[in-house]
């Protein structure tokens, strides 16, 4: 009998002029960028944490601590990759993940199939099993007054 995990992830990030806006690996033209130690994905960041937690592994700022400089600038793809070892060594399959990414510019609905394929490809997943939603904070708030962006995440995971 196959025993079913879910994991729940969440993330936030600051906006600022001039950072490169990278969501789900993929970098995408925008006046304004995330801030943060690694290059602050906030999807894969999310992603990451849902998936450690599915699986009861901790969370993302346990295994990549901001300040050790081996994260600085670096590719959060790495840190879901991680993730994903982690729950594969504790022996756990990937069944699906979902998540939203709350952003009020630029509109990203013409990236998520370079997303979705970016987190399948890391995550050794078909890309029907992958789905990543976009919204707007409807310029409420800190994500909607372009201050910050958010992610939610939530990872399904299958042992046996
Ligand atoms: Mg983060």
């Amino acid at each position: 009998m196959s025993e079913y995990r879910t994991g729940l992830g969440w993330d936030v990030h600051r906006l600022a002029p001039g950072r490169p806006l990278i969501l789900g690996g993929v970098t995408i033209p925008s006046d304004a960028g995330l801030e943060g130690h690694s290059d602050a994905d906030i999807l894969l960041h999310a992603l990451t944490d849902a998936l450690l937690g599915a699986a009861a592994l901790g969370d993302i700022g346990m295994h990549f601590p901001d300040s050790d400089p081996r994260w600085k600038g670096a590719d959060s793809l790495q840190f879901l990759a991680h993730a994903r070892d982690l729950a594969v060594a504790a022996g756990y399959t990937l069944v699906n993940v979902d998540a939203t990414v709350i952003l009020e510019r630029p509109k990203l609905k013409d990236y998520s199939a370079p997303i979705r394929e970016k987190i399948a490809a890391a995550l050794g997943l078909d890309l029907d099993r992958v789905s990543v939603k976009f919204k707007t904070s409807e310029e409420v708030g800190p994500v909607g007054t372009g201050q910050s962006a958010e992610a939610q995440a939530v990872v399904t995971l299958r042992r046996g």
